[in-house]
């Protein structure tokens, strides 16, 4: 059978061609995309803010009707919470801070999804965040969703 989940990634939760395409190789690679020697092998955006614990950049695959989709990526691989260093909070809040005031967001929401994929729904299993803005003046405009688990009939 084949295997869509590894240590790193969950295939079963991507969602575009490109993007599933990108991942299988990195699953044959079997690393992590998302920990830094590997993020710049694959990540093809601008680095917007570089911390002592998360860096920020764009989401090389933003959801439908985003008008900004970032991520703020943990700098260290970690999957929990627990893994977290006591200082990164507070980092965060400073980087998504300083994120609204460059883009001056009319408002939008964080999503920080952990730990095993078929929970968070997540593609890479390391501790990521996304800022989303809707793009909420588009006349096709639809509310963007956050999932959280994966259905039964899409595990493999
Ligand atoms: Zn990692």
């Amino acid at each position: 059978m084949e295997k869509n989940k590894t240590s790193y990634i969950n295939l079963n939760n991507a969602r575009e061609n490109e993007q599933i395409a990108v991942m299988q190789k990195i699953a044959d690679e079997n690393h992590c995309p998302f920990c830094p020697e590997n993020l710049m092998l694959y990540h093809k955006q601008d680095i917007l803010i570089d911390g002592q614990y998360w860096l920020a950049t764009y989401n090389q695959w933003p959801y439908h009707h985003t008008k900004h989709h970032l991520l703020i990526i943990y700098k260290e691989h970690a999957t929990h919470l627990a893994d977290l260093a006591d200082g990164a909070g507070s980092e965060l809040f400073h980087i998504v801070k300083q994120l609204e005031q460059q883009f001056a967001f009319e408002g939008g929401g964080l999503a920080l999804r952990f730990g095993d994929t078929d929970f968070s729904a997540g593609t890479v299993n390391h501790l990521h965040v996304q800022l989303i803005v809707p793009d909420a003046m588009a006349k096709d405009f639809e509310p963007v969703r956050v999932k959280l688990g994966l259905q039964w009939e899409r595990r493999k």
